[in-house]
C-alpha cells in the first residue's frame, strides 16, 4: 500500500475498505472526502454542499461502509438520488468500495425496470438501497416496513430531487425511516426549500462546503474541451498534433490513469512518463530533471505527486481528469 493512502487511514476508514480503494486507484481524500468522512463516521448528521465531480459519493458510501454491520441481512442504508442514472452510479461505486466485504450487498431501485428482482434481492438482505424516490414508494406502498432498519439516510442532489418535483415522495420515504438514524444530505445549492426539508429530518447537522470557485490567472489562456471518458486519450494524441508545446503536463486522477496515457503518447512516439504515488521519491525527483532539461516532454501525473513542480519549460498543462480545485 502506498504512503498516500495513509491520507484515508488517517480518516478512520478501515483495512478493507482501503484495499478497495487502492484497488480502484485513489492516491488521497478528496477535500470534500477529508471533511466529510469524519464527520459521518463520528455519528453526526451532516449537509454537504458540492457539486459531482467533487468526490462527494465516496465522501459518503465510504464512512456508511464503514460502519454497516455486514453481519446482519437487512437494509441498513438508503441513498436517494434524483435519476436512474446516478441511482445506477451511486450503487456501482458502493460495490467498488465494498469489494472485500464478501457479505455486503447493494440494490438500486428505480422505475422503468421490473419490480421482481429489485424485491428479490432486498428479500434476499441487501444492506445498502440506492433508490430514486418514485420507485421506492412503489415499494413502500406494497411493503410498508421495508425502511424499518434503516439506520443511515443519505439524500444526495437534493436541489435537483426538488426539481424533479419529488419532494412528496421525499416525505413519505423520511416518515417510513426510524427517527433514531443517521442523516445526510447533499445538495450543490441551499434554496429555502432545501434548509427546511434539513430542519425537518436532519438533527443538528454539522454543515460543510466545497466552494465552487472561480480562479484564472490572466496571463495563462485557458480552453475547455467536452469529450465522453473513452475518448479522452484520443483527444489528448489529436490535441497533440495540432498544438504547438515545449513541455507539457497532464494530470489525471488515478495511477493507471497515468500509465494508461503515458504508453499511448510514448507509443506515438512522444518522450512521455507517468508520475504517480507508487514512484519511489527519487524516481520522481529524476522525471522532473528529465523534463527540466528536455529528456522528457510530457509527463502524466496525479496532483498528488506533482504538487509543487517548478519547471520553466512548460507551456502546457493538460486537466485530463477533472481538478479538484
Ligand atoms: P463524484 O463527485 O462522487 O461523482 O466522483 C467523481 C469521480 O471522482 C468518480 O469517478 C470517482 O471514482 C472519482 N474519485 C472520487 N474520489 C477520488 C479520490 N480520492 N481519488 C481519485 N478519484 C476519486
Amino acid at each position: 500500500m502506498s504512503q498516500e493512502l495513509n491520507g484515508f487511514a488517517a480518516l478512520g476508514i478501515n483495512a478493507l475498505l482501503l484495499e478497495a480503494i487502492a484497488a480502484a486507484g485513489y492516491e488521497e481524500p478528496s477535500p470534500i472526502q477529508e471533511q466529510a468522512i469524519p464527520v459521518i463516521l463520528g455519528g453526526h448528521d451532516m449537509i454537504g454542499q458540492a457539486q459531482t465531480g467533487t468526490g462527494k459519493t465516496a465522501a459518503f458510501a465510504l464512512p456508511i461502509l464503514n460502519q454497516i454491520d455486514p453481519s446482519r441481512r437487512e437494509p441498513q442504508a438508503l441513498i436517494l438520488a434524483p435519476t436512474r442514472e446516478l441511482a445506477l452510479q451511486v450503487a456501482t461505486a458502493f460495490e467498488s468500495y465494498s469489494t472485500r466485504m464478501p457479505t455486503l450487498n447493494v440494490v438500486a431501485v428505480y422505475g422503468g425496470a421490473p419490480m421482481g428482482p429489485q424485491l428479490k434481492a432486498i428479500r434476499q438482505g441487501a444492506q445498502v438501497i440506492v433508490a430514486t424516490p418514485g420507485r421506492l414508494v412503489d415499494h413502500l406502498t406494497r411493503n410498508p416496513s421495508l425502511l424499518s432498519t434503516i439506520r443511515f439516510s443519505v439524500l444526495d442532489e437534493a436541489d435537483e430531487m426538488l426539481k424533479l418535483g419529488f419532494m412528496d415522495d421525499l416525505e413519505v420515504i423520511f416518515e417510513a425511516m426510524p427517527e433514531e438514524r443517521q442523516s445526510v444530505l447533499f445538495s450543490a445549492t441551499l434554496p429555502h426549500s432545501i434548509r427546511a426539508i434539513a430542519e425537518r429530518h436532519l438533527r443538528n447537522p454539522q454543515h460543510i462546503k466545497i466552494a465552487a470557485k472561480t480562479q484564472t490567472v490572466a496571463r495563462i489562456d485557458q480552453a475547455q474541451l467536452m469529450v465522453h471518458a473513452d475518448q479522452k486519450i484520443p483527444a489528448v494524441l489529436r490535441l497533440l498534433e495540432v498544438e504547438e508545446f515545449d513541455a507539457l503536463i497532464a494530470f489525471v486522477r488515478t495511477k493507471q490513469a497515468t500509465l494508461d496515457l503515458a504508453s499511448a503518447l510514448e507509443a506515438k512516439g512522444y518522450k512521455a512518463a507517468a508520475l504517480n504515488g507508487d514512484i519511489a521519491q527519487n524516481q520522481r525527483e529524476r522525471v522532473i530533471e528529465c523534463l527540466k532539461d528536455g529528456r522528457l516532454d510530457i509527463v502524466v501525473a496525479t496532483d498528488v505527486a506533482a504538487r509543487g513542480l517548478d519547471v520553466a519549460r512548460i507551456t502546457h498543462v493538460f486537466n485530463v481528469d477533472m481538478p479538484y480545485d
